[in-house]
């Protein structure tokens, strides 16, 4: 079974799609701009295996968690 990928229009990573609520953004940028659940992401390869999000970070993003980061 194939998942869709998609590119996040925020941080530009690929996700796949239905790992996501929103249309357009990888379920880290949703969580972090809106509050949807995130993946717990387990990276491999420098991908995580479970939504497929590469860890990269908008600035605005990277701004947000360290708001938001303790
Ligand atoms: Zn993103
Ligand atoms: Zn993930």
């Amino acid at each position: 079974m194939s998942r869709v990928k998609q590119n996040c229009n925020e941080c530009e990573s690929e996700y796949f799609e239905d790992s996501s609520e929103m249309m357009g953004l990888c379920p880290n940028c949703s969580h972090i701009l809106y509050g949807y659940p995130n993946c717990k992401h387990e990276f491999e390869n420098g991908n995580c295996i479970k939504c497929s999000w590469n860890g990269s970070k908008s600035e605005y993003i990277k701004n947000k968690d360290e708001q938001n980061g303790n």
